[in-house]
């Protein structure tokens, strides 16, 4: 059964149950973050044929057991995810002004996964990941480690893919997480020297690498080496660049148009699932589009799926 290991942070998600003009409000609670999302819905997609790891480290508390608990049911193995002793999960809220328009609040800097590959548990996890057919991380994922830990990750990955793994990244640029712009710039362009299947969003490469078009962009991924890339960029069209051809791919316009959260994720895991099963580029790229409209139909990042006929 081929494998993958998905490496992150999953956080606690508040957001409001009801709007409220009291300081008295009733929040709900979720967990989400853009790698879990896509184990998420590869584990929805996959049923079992691929195994689906989550990597990340959290705390010793109720919460953490929580989630374990909640990614377990979804299907999603849990047996590499660190527990740090006193740690609880990174959270974050979010809020709607008055016009619907969405903001959030972090609560994440001194959460445990950014230990991540720099605890006394990062030999077994190195052991674990090398294991693995695939490793799939994102620039969230280098963003919240240390630069000790994301070093580690670079090394594992140049170490698993000389033994013949591959690796999946997405770009998923978030200013605020990053010192500036050039420590982004450096850092994302590491991993795209390391990985073999680049999974970016066309507005990444536009505010961090002011590519003025699809096309600049897929040359400038493909000179750090990458063999196959797929860019997205919202309802316009997917381009592609595989064995040194570029295609470009209409997407097909959705119906309902709810809530975009996860939008990428989940389109990375469809993705993943069609070609990680032996699907060609173009069908994968179909099916992929198939998941992530289904998904942006629906309000939140973790919604019920059904997975197409491979
Ligand atoms: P991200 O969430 O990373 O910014 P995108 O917004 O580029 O990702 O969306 C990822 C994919 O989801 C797109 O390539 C497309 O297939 C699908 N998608 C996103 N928004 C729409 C939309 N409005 N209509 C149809 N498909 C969409």
């Amino acid at each position: 059964m081929t494998s993958i290991g998905i490496i992150g942070e999953c956080m606690v998600e508040l957001f409001r149950a009801e709007a409220s003009a009291s300081q008295d409000e009733l929040f709900k609670k979720r967990f989400g973050g853009d790698t879990y999302n896509t184990a998420y819905y590869l584990a929805q997609c996959s049923q079992g044929a691929i195994g689906v790891s989550y990597i990340t480290a959290l705390g010793d508390d109720s919460l953490s057991d929580e989630m374990i608990t909640t990614f377990a049911t979804a299907g999603v193995q849990t047996d590499l995810i660190e527990k740090i002793s006193g740690a609880v999960p990174g959270l974050y809220m979010i809020q709607t002004d008055d016009h619907g328009e969405r903001s959030f609040l972090y609560w994440r800097s001194q959460a445990p996964a950014r230990q991540l590959f720099q605890t006394a548990f990062t030999e077994q996890l190195k052991a674990g990941l090398m294991t693995k057919d695939w490793l799939c991380f994102s620039g969230i994922t280098l963003a919240i480690l240390y630069p000790e830990g994301r070093e580690e990750l670079f090394q594992l990955c140049r170490d698993f893919r000389s033994k013949g793994g591959k690796v999946a990244f997405d770009s998923n640029y978030r200013p605020r997480l990053w010192q500036d712009r050039d420590e982004a710039k450096y850092v994302l362009n590491q991993a795209y020297s390391l990985c073999d299947l680049a999974l970016p969003s066309y507005d990444d490469e536009k505010l961090l690498f002011d590519q003025e078009d699809t096309n600049q962009s897929i040359q400038r991924i493909s000179k750090l080496g990458v063999d196959e890339i797929i860019l997205k960029n919202g309802s316009d069209s997917v381009t592609s660049y595989s064995d040194g051809e570029v295609q470009v791919f209409p997407v097909e316009a959705a119906k309902v148009v709810k809530d975009t959260t996860a939008a990428g994720d989940s389109f990375n895991a469809g993705y993943l699932w069609a070609r990680l099963s032996g699907k060609s580029l173009e069908n994968s790229i179909t099916i992929a589009g198939e998941i992530a409209r289904q998904v942006i139909a629906q309000q939140g990042a973790i919604v019920p799926i059904i997975a197409p006929a491979l």
